[in-house]
Parts: C-alpha cells; structure tokens; sequence
C-alpha cells in the first residue's frame, strides 16, 4: 500500500491512496479519505461486496425455508434486517423522503417498501443532480476535447482534473479513459453481425479432428455466394429460405457439429487416475503474450497442439450489442500465458478448433455454460474433451463454486473480481485489466489437478465421482447457442417475470413497446436493455401518457433511442389506448394474464421480490457523494466541487451518455455472412499464404498505435493510470447502477443483465 507520509492519524484507512503530498491531506475533504478517489475506491469496494454478499444470500424458495427453520438463523436475519432498516431510514430522512420503512406495522408488505426504497433512490438522485448543477456554476463552456486517431486511449480533457489549481503548483492534466469514447468494435468485423429474427446456423465450414465429415452444408458455404435469394436478406434468413426451397439439410443445420464427436469420447484411463498436482509458475516468471495477429494465433495453436492441456477464459460484452460480443480470450498452459484480442481476430479464431476439438488435448474453463455458447456465436469454435472446474467444485461440495473461491482455497490468492464487470471493449487494454484477465486461467491448470485428486480421494480412489465430472462437462460441451428469437409471445413472458398485472390497455401498449424494442435492438445492434429498459417500458405502460413528453418523463435518464423515436412511441401508446378497457378485478383476472395457467400463478405467488443490499448501498453511496463533494458549507472545496461536479454530471446523469461517440455508425440491416476466401487459403495444416501481406497491414496498424501510445504517454506521464483507475471505477459504479435501476436484465438474456441480482 501507497500511504501518505503525512501524520495524519486517521490516513491509515485510506486504502490505496497514491496522492503523497502533505498538501492534498490538509485538503482532506471527507474524514479518512484523503481525496476523493480514496473514497470513491472504498464506497465502490464497499457497495461491491455488499452486492456479493447479498447475491450469496440463500435464495427464497427451498434453500431458504431450510434456513429459516433455525432459529438462530431466523434471529440473525431479523436483527440485521432491523439494522439495514434503520440505516435506510435514517438515510431517508436525511434526504426528506418518506422513510417509514422501518415501521413493519405500516407497510403491508415487501413491495411497497421496495417501491419506497425506488422512490427515494429517485428523490436521492434528482437532489443529487440539482446539487450538482449549482455546484458546475463556472466553465461550462469548456467542452470535453475528443480525441483523435485510432484506437488508443481517445482522452477527455476536462477541467476538474487538472491538479493543482491554486498557483505556483504543476498543472498537469489528467487525461481520462472514458467509455464513452470507446468506438464500435463491431464497424471493424469482417462478417457482419446477423440480428435477424431467424435461428442460429453454427459458422463452421471446415472441421479438424473429425470423426463424420461435416455435412455438406456448411462445407459449400461459399457457393450460396450466387444465390439469387441471398441478395437481400441476412445471411441466416437466406440460409433458412434456401433451405425452405431445397427442404434438405435441415436436420444437419441446427445439429451439433461435434454431436458425434462426443458422443463418442472416452476418458481415457490416465485422466481418470490420480494425478500429482503441478504448481503453477509464479506469474513473475510465466511469459505473457499478447495475441492480436493472425500470426501469433497460428503459432499458438501450433503450441496449444502439442500440449496435454490448457485453461481457457473468455471476457465479454453485452450492453452495447444485441447478441453480445466476445471481447478477449485467454489460454495459459503450464508454461506460458496468453491473451487474445477476439475483437481483432474474429474471423480468425476459428482456427483454434484444431486444438479446441482434439479429443487427446484437455481444455480446462471454470464454468464454461455462457463459455462454450459465446465460442461458437462469435467464432464457430467448439471444445471437445473439456474439464469444467466448477462442476468439479460442486460435486466436492465446495462451501462456494467461484472461481474466486477456488483460488483462495487452492493457490491462497486473493483475486480482485471488480474488473469482471469492467467495459472489455476497451483498447488498448489497461496493464490492470490484463493482469486481472490473465489470473483467471493462469492457476486453472493446478486446480484442474488439485480437484481431481481430492476427486479420487473423497471416492476411497474410485473413479465414479471424477467420471461424473467428465461427463457433466461433456454435457456442457455439448450446449448449442441459441439466438434470442422474437415470436408474437415473447412479450408475456417478460410481463409474467415482471410480476405485472396490466388492463387490456396496459398490456397492449406493453406489446406494442416489446415489439418496437426487439425490432429496433436488431436493427441498430444494442441490446434491449440499451434501447428502452424493461422498469422504463413498464412505467410507460402503466402510465399510458397522453402527450409524448409524458413518455420522456417515464424514462429517466432518457435513453438515446427513446428520444430520438418518441413519436413513434407516442403513436404506439395512443394505439394502446384505443383498446377497449376490461377492468381487472386483480391480477388474475385478466383475461390475457390467465393465459398463464396455474402454475404461473403459483410461481407468481411464492416468490415475493427481494430488495438487495445493493439496494441499500446505492442511496448510501449517494449520500456520501453528496456528502463529499457538494457540501455547500465547504467554501474551500467549491472549486474542487465545481469540477468534480461537471465530471459527475458527465458520467451520472445520464448513464447512455458516457456511451455515445458522436459518429456511432449502425449497420447490420443488410448483415450477411460473406465466408471469406482466405478460409480456403489455408492449407490443411492452417499455413496461410496470405500473412506476409496481413503482416504488413498489421504492422502499419500497430505503429501507428505506438504512436499514439508514445503521444498519450507524454501528455499524461502516468497520471493515466491514477485517472484511469478513478474513471474505471465510476464507470463500474455506473454499470452498478444501470442494473439497479435500469436494469437490462428483464430482457432475459445476456450474462451481462444475470449475476447481480436484483429482481426488480
Ligand atoms: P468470467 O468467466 O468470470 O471471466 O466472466 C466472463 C464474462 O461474464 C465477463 O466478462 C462478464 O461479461 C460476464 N460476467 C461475469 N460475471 C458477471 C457478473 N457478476 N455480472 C455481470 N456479468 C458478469
Ligand atoms: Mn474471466
Ligand atoms: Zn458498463
């Protein structure tokens, strides 16, 4: 740790400070924190573990009901609720809001306290927001300078951070990192991204380590090239018309390629026998390559060929596409670490299968479900012979099955997961968010032989419980991607997750958004959640306003899409509202709702929403930011507030803003598969002709990256890092704070919307 020099007694709990002049501490501007990255750090800390915590939590339903049946546990639930009440009230009432949310006696149940809780959330913000406009009283004028060039770090300079505004200190300027500025990866793929409303077909059109030869199908991809009905329509909806004419194929279409494969796969003996675990290399000492060009992605399947095993990780993205994207894959084997750019070698990854589907080759994920589906959705890859450590875990009964769990208990490392939720689109990727990627497989391989091993042992040496584990990953090996699919349905059963009950109105006008949402999701390539969250679709439609500013005032902050389309919205809502109106007695007596059947309405009943800890800690984080940095009495810090308010302003106030570059290009209403010629290119042992010129092109690209590197370097000296660290960590908050609030999880797809749970 970085600690002041200063004497300051109560410095000792600043985590991480890197500020190390005597000045700033006098400046100290909350007690404890040096300065406000201090704290930010901390209070995201603080809110993350809530956040786990609360998401570890047993589960209403069985696993809860068994814990409640001990007293004990029934005490501790009570009392730390009371106390997490009391918390929240006192923040309620600190901030003037309605906060009887302690008096059990007064409420009549969990919903209305969640809506109380909403409410507030809501007033906290709004106080927030209008603090902070007073607060950015001067400079307004200075504009956020974007940056130019290629990849590399596009900068924001803003005033706020320039250090040292009193006189005679250095003005050094902190430039930020910002995900605002991070260009559409999907401008650059080759193969445009397919949307459309038809059924994945997998990519794959040449398949190593074949046991029955790939049907011809996929293998004459190149001459649907000529086919008049591929002329316009996505390529998936060509296939699928082509193949409503031709009626063949059909079958092989939505097979698994490798169905066959592993089908027939057997573990073979050494695997199923007791292995002497193999230390992992200290990571000081293992040799980490970053790989971004066709030729480093040849000579690591050449390398990951000749290996026994390797761990495999991905890292992915799914606000800002519908389908989601594949951001980066890392790969260690016992000797080396690798991290791939799937951004830059989309297309090329496909190659890999050579190794990923050699039978006589282990590959190691540690729960590879959303794994082995993002694998083949983006690059037509598929693993046979794969070792998944999490079912490992579960069938050890392990007290937790995370991957942070298991390297605690295995390696007694402390993993830092706050970069999981970190934008991986970013590039070129922050020395941080690299070390954190490369920790996720560069113990896999020791684990892998620790698990088995006590696998064997708890089984008296019997291999019953190990081949179980093979199998279960074998299962999973076989999952096929399925692409979200839009059907006249779909909308009711969001509505029934949602816990709705709507008039004949209501849930027209909810269709009729769903439907608008869906369409224009594709066709712009952002995911639902982007496009209109699920609380914001449901407020409109509960609200059925008359006049289309009643429908930005449902949508706080306004999503981009929303503005710009509020006619149409507007005209849909209008449509809704010509319905005839059937009063619902309650919810389950809508004659559209009781399409849900009994047991709907069971699962309904049983499963009242919860309010996380999440949801206490984000009013509390406002508070204290509020507290920090808007404090009117601090006539000291108002220049330092001025700023720090502009800032926050940026990246609060509108969490779509910080994702919106001023020239974002959609494409993809015409996506098509175009099977590249290279493929053919490739000899059967993967050489390519074509690399010297791809070299070429690849190393033009690569100095002009240095370049811009080398420019960054200078004008920001290694601020960057410290900015970077503070941006990051507000950019995360705001992750947070889009899946509390506007969740994009009632979409019901997407890892991105699925781990913090909220259950809105
Ligand atoms: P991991 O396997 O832990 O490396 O996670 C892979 C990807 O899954 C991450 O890059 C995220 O996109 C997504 N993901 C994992 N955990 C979470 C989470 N708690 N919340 C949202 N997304 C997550
Ligand atoms: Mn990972
Ligand atoms: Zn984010």
């Amino acid at each position: 740790m970085n600690s002041s020099k200063s004497n300051d007694a109560t410095d000792s709990s600043c985590q991480g400070g890197n500020l190390d002049t005597t000045e700033e501490v006098k400046d100290e501007l909350c007690p404890g924190f040096k300065d406000a990255d201090t704290f930010v750090k901390y209070g995201l800390g603080a809110v993350l573990s809530a956040t786990k915590a609360s998401a570890g939590l047993p589960q209403s339903g069985d696993e809860y009901d068994f814990y409640r049946s001990f007293p004990g546990f029934q005490e501790f639930c009570e009392s730390q609720g009371d106390k997490l009440l009391h918390c929240m009230s006192q923040i309620m009432q600190n901030h003037g809001c309605r906060s009887h949310i302690k008096d059990r006696d007064k409420l009549t149940g969990i919903e209305e306290r969640f809506d109380l809780v909403v409410d507030s959330n809501d007033v906290i913000l709004e106080r927030a927001g209008i603090l902070l406009d007073e607060a950015d009283g001067v400079n307004r004028s200075q504009k956020p300078v974007m940056p130019v060039g290629f990849q590399p770090p596009k900068i924001v300079v803003s005033s706020w951070n320039r250090k040292g505004s009193s006189s005679g200190s250095r003005s050094e300027t902190f430039r930020l990192l910002h995900a605002k500025n991070i260009a559409r990866p999907q401008l650059k793929f080759k193969e445009k991204v397919d949307n459309s409303n038809t059924p994945f077909v997998p990519k794959i059109f040449i398949k190593p380590n074949s046991l029955k030869a790939l049907p011809s199908y996929f293998t004459n991809k190149q001459i649907r090239k000529e086919r008049p009905e591929d002329l316009d329509v996505p390529a998936a909806l060509a296939d699928f018309i082509h193949q409503q004419r031709t009626q063949e194929h059909v079958e092989d279409m939505f097979a698994h390629p490798y169905q066959y494969e592993l089908d027939h796969l057997i573990v073979p003996e050494s695997l199923l026998s007791k292995p002497e675990p193999q230390m992992y290399k200290p990571l000081a000492e293992t040799n980490l390559t970053f790989v971004d060009s066709l030729e480093d992605l040849v000579t690591l399947n050449e390398k990951l060929c000749k290996s026994s095993e390797f761990a495999v990780d991905l890292e992915h993205h799914s606000y800002r596409s519908f389908l989601g994207l594949t951001c980066l894959m890392q790969v260690s084997t016992r000797e080396e670490d690798f991290i791939i750019d799937t951004l830059e070698l989309r297309s090329e990854l496909y190659i890999l299968n050579e190794a990923f589907t050699d039978p006589s080759i282990v590959k190691v994920f540690h729960g590879a479900d959303s794994d082995i589906e993002w694998l083949q959705r983006d690059f037509g890859l598929y693993v046979v012979n794969l070792f998944d450590t999490h079912q490992a875990s579960r069938a050890l009964n392990l007290a937790r099955h995370s991957l942070d769990h298991l390297l605690k208990h295995f390696c007694d490392v402390d993993s830092d997961k706050r970069y999981q939720l970190a934008d991986w689109r970013i590039r070129p990727l922050p020395e941080e968010m690299i070390q954190y990627a490369r920790s996720d497989t560069h113990y896999l391989l020791y684990i892998y032989d620790c698990v088995r091993a006590q696998l064997l042992d708890s089984n008296h040496g019997q291999p019953g419980l190990l081949q179980c584990v093979w199998n279960k990953s074998r299962d999973i090996s076989l999952k096929k991607y399925l692409k979200p699919i839009y059907t006249e349905e779909s909308y009711l059963e969001l509505q029934r997750k949602q816990k709705k009950s709507f008039n004949t109105q209501q849930l027209t006008a909810f269709r009729l958004l769903f439907a608008w949402r869906d369409k224009l999701a594709r066709q712009e390539d952002e995911s639902t959640g982007y496009v209109l969250p699920t609380h914001m679709m449901i407020k409109i439609s509960e609200e059925l306003p008359k006049e289309p500013q009643g429908i930005i005032a449902c949508c706080i902050p306004v999503p981009p899409l929303v503005r710009q389309q509020v006619n149409e919205l507007h005209s849909l809502v209008q449509q809704a509202r010509e319905m005839p109106l059937l009063k619902v007695r309650n919810h389950r007596c809508s004659p559209e709702v009781s399409l849900f059947g009994p047991h709907d309405e069971t699962i309904r009943l049983s499963a009242p929403p919860k309010i996380t800890l999440f949801q206490v800690a984000l009013p509390i984080l406002l508070h204290f930011i509020q507290l920090l940095f808007i404090s009117p009495n601090d006539q000291r810090s108002m220049s330092v507030a001025q700023m720090k308010a502009r800032r926050i302003i940026e990246s609060f106030e509108n969490p779509f803003r910080m994702y919106l570059p001023s020239a974002d290009v959609h494409v993809n209403k015409n996506a098509k598969f175009d099977p590249s010629s290279k493929i053919f290119e490739i000899s059967k042992r993967w050489k390519l002709q074509s690399v010297e010129q791809q070299q070429k092109e690849l190393e033009a690209k690569k100095k002009i990256r240095e370049e811009a590197k080398q420019q960054a370097k200078k004008a920001s000296g290694n601020l960057v890092q410290l900015s970077f660290k503070f941006l990051k960590q507000s950019h995360i908050i705001c992750c947070c704070f889009h899946r509390a609030k506007f969740s994009p999880c009632g979409s019901g797809r997407g890892a991105g919307c699925s781990v913090i749970k909220t259950s809105v």
